[in-house]
């Protein structure tokens, strides 16, 4: 349990951020991570009257902003038909619709969990993060930054075209995942993610002939598995991740390349 000595719904980002610079204040997303802890916090800073729950789309981009809901971007119409069901698929195995529509995207970014199924599917597209003071960057620059007191505001995906598919791998299927893969591909690149390592998630692109064959796919595998560091923990070993990613990487890439649902 936490505690929280004052509450404050602040009326501007600046407000926000001014606050935020004291290490006893935090910032309030959906609090489903904070109450797991015993944090006692000075101030607990809302950001909920800063209209930041929407998502906008555009010709070029989709920007989500950060109080948006994860059951929010779980049925985007938008988001989910341009990028064929990613992001349905990547937070439905997320303990139940209650929490989704609770669980914001901003505190789920802005954390950098090792286990996130989010931060997976997100990182394979062309996604950019909005902060306050730090202005806007890749997601790649921002999940490899140590975290810091700024806000993240919203994050945007690019309309690029791109095809994306994910899958997790879970004991059960509303635990934290044992591995997560998303993978993605605009003409001749790819982008593999591999999250819940239990590692923060970790991207790896490569180049392939614009209709890669089977030994071409098996070799790129083989050296995201051999540059890719595994873990072991008591949802799984590194051996078992090992094998794991192997077979989530091509279950992705069949689905990309022929909308099936498994790799042979
Ligand atoms: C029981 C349980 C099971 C879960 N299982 C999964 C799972 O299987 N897969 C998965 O991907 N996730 C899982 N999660 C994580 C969940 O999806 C959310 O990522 C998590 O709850 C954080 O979102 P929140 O809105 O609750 O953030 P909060 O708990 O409110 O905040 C988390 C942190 O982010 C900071 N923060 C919040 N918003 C901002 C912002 N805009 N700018 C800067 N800092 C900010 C807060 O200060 C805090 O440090 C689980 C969580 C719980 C509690």
């Amino acid at each position: 349990m936490f505690t929280i000595d004052k509450y404050i719904v602040v009326d501007s980002l600046k407000q926000a951020y001014e606050l935020n610079q004291s290490k006893r204040n935090t910032i309030i997303g959906g609090m489903l991570w904070l109450k797991m802890g015993r944090k006692n916090i000075g101030t607990a800073i809302d950001l909920t009257s800063l209209n930041l729950n929407k998502i906008e789309e555009s010709e070029e981009s989709f920007k989500i902003g950060c109080m948006s809901t994860l059951r929010d971007i779980e049925v985007h119409n938008g988001l989910n038909s341009y990028f064929n069901g990613l992001f349905s698929k990547s937070v439905e195995h997320i303990v139940g619709v209650q929490m989704r529509n609770m669980a914001t995207v901003g505190g789920s970014v802005y954390s950098k969990f090792g286990f996130s199924d989010i931060l997976t599917s997100l990182l394979s597209l062309n996604c950019y993060v909005e902060l306050y003071k730090g202005g806007t960057i890749t997601l790649k620059e921002y999940v490899e930054m140590p975290l810091n007191n700024d806000i993240l505001v919203s994050i945007i995906i690019m309309k690029d075209k791109r095809n994306a598919s994910y899958s997790s791998h879970r004991i059960s299927s509303t635990d934290l995942p044992v591995l997560t893969c998303a993978v993605s591909n605009i003409e001749k690149q790819w982008n593999i993610v591999l999250g819940a390592r239990p590692m923060k998630a970790k991207l790896t692109q490569f180049t392939l002939n614009e209709k890669p064959n089977e030994e071409n796919i098996k070799s790129m595998i083989s050296n995201i598995i051999d540059s890719t560091s595994f873990g072991t923990n008591y949802r799984g070993s590194e051996k078992y991740r090992q094998i794991l990613a192997d077979v989530l990487i091509r279950r992705n890439i069949e689905e990309i390349l022929h909308g099936g649902k498994y790799a042979s």
